[in-house]
């Protein structure tokens, strides 16, 4: 097998990728491309990032045997990849560290991002407090509405929130007014996305930054755990955490890769977010992918327990890890995730976000199917303190 080597040129993976994007953005992109080209490999950068990963982020992340619930399983060992105790909670802020660092070194003070549910608003927030930049987050006005606790610790960060109030005045709206500002303050604005998704070279650069949680792994798992893992899973929303972890272990070939989707009340229920398992292949926010669309080629509303997973599309590399056949896919539906999120509280005591608990549900199948001498790893992308008032809601419980 040849070494994995994708995207090429054109930040295209097979026939998925590349960049989709209005006249008015190609000089911008092509600026982007031009300035990450320059810095991926220049040590100076690279130094400064593993700096602030290690005394700002706390990484690394350990990993952690999950002894208790995989003896209750019965079967293979789970290992938990604990994202959730880097700052803020979550993965997030590891390609937000990434990308602002690149914003510094190309003279940009202005910070844009969108965020649905907060949490990469949030992560952005952070980081633009951490230097000293101005910050503007684009937000849904159902989403301000439906997040208030995040849109407050946005401000309490010091950035701007701006509440948009067109479309279904949800997350693709927000993008939509991100992209408007972009093209309009290009000269001084670097915009932030947040996974790894949009027109070339963002899939990749997200990649990249994200990376350091696999290649923590290759190091720890054969120290920790004796051996690297037989499976990798990890829940994809817009797909930045799975890649993060997957990306170090594509060239490793016996290792098993399988990402988890929300199947949201089920994969033929039509209330999913499932765009691998269900969806076409078409073209959204400037790169072709799998997206869910209805006959008219419409964006169908997607729905699952969480929130960071509710995106109707799915980033190319996945499209084309999917197409290759070198990772599978799988749903785990808001009922299995809620009851995941439980088991892992009272037998583990970590608290999980609800996005990751997709993924610890779908291991919680899978382990008892093997022997015990295998290894599961799963990516514990962010911890659950943000989701409790959901999950109190599903049990009747107002807090
Ligand atoms: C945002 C988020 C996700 C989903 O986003 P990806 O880009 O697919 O990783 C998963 N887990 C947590 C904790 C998140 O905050």
């Amino acid at each position: 097998m040849q070494p994995y080597h994708l995207p090429d040129q054109t930040g295209h993976f097979g026939q998925f990728g590349g960049s989709f994007v209005a006249e008015t953005l190609v000089h911008a992109l092509d600026a982007l491309r031009d300035a990450y080209d320059r810095y991926r490999d220049d040590p100076e950068f690279q130094r400064e990032f593993a700096y602030e990963l290690e005394h700002y982020v706390g990484r690394p992340s350990p990993v952690y045997h999950a002894q208790r619930w995989s003896e209750q399983l019965g079967g293979a060992q789970i290992w938990l990849k604990r994202e959730d105790l880097n700052h803020t909670g979550a993965h997030k802020v590891n390609n937000c560290i990434g990308q602002i660092l690149l914003a510094r070194r190309m003279g940009k003070p202005r910070i844009i991002a969108e965020t649905g549910a907060g949490q990469h608003g949030v992560a952005a927030a952070t980081v633009a407090a951490r230097y000293g930049l101005e910050c503007v987050v684009y937000m849904g006005s159902e989403d301000v509405r439906r997040q208030a606790s995040n849109v407050y610790r946005m401000k309490l960060l010091g950035a701007t929130v701006r509440s948009v109030d067109s479309g279904s005045c949800t997350l693709k709206d927000a993008l939509n007014e991100a992209m408007r500002d972009w093209v309009t303050n290009v000269e001084d604005t670097f915009y932030i996305i947040g996974t790894v998704a949009g027109p070339h070279p963002y899939p990749l650069m997200v990649r990249d930054f994200q990376s350091v949680i696999g290649q923590e792994c290759i190091e720890q798992m054969p120290r920790d755990a004796g051996r690297q893992p037989d499976y990798v899973l990890a829940s994809v929303g817009g797909g930045s955490n799975a890649m993060g972890i997957f990306y170090p272990y594509i060239d490793y070939e016996q290792v098993r890769l399988i990402g988890i989707e929300a199947a949201g009340e089920g994969l033929d229920s039509g209330r999913h977010a499932a765009s691998l398992n269900r969806g076409v292949v078409g073209v959204l926010h400037g790169n072709r992918t799998y997206l869910l669309q209805d006959e008219n080629g419409q964006i169908t509303e997607t729905h699952s327990i969480s929130a960071g997973l509710d995106y109707p599309g799915v980033g190319p590399e996945h499209a084309w890890l999917k197409e290759s056949g070198r990772a599978q896919y799988v749903g785990i539906t808001d009922r299995e995730a809620l009851a995941a999120f439980h088991d892992c509280c009272r037998i583990e005591g970590i608290m999980p976000a609800l996005e990751s608990a997709h993924a610890l549900a779908y291991a919680t199948k899978l382990a008892p199917t093997l022997p015990r001498d295998q290894i599961i790893l799963v990516n514990l992308s962010g911890r659950g303190d943000k989701d409790m008032h959901t999950v109190a809601e599903l049990s009747g419980i107002s807090l």
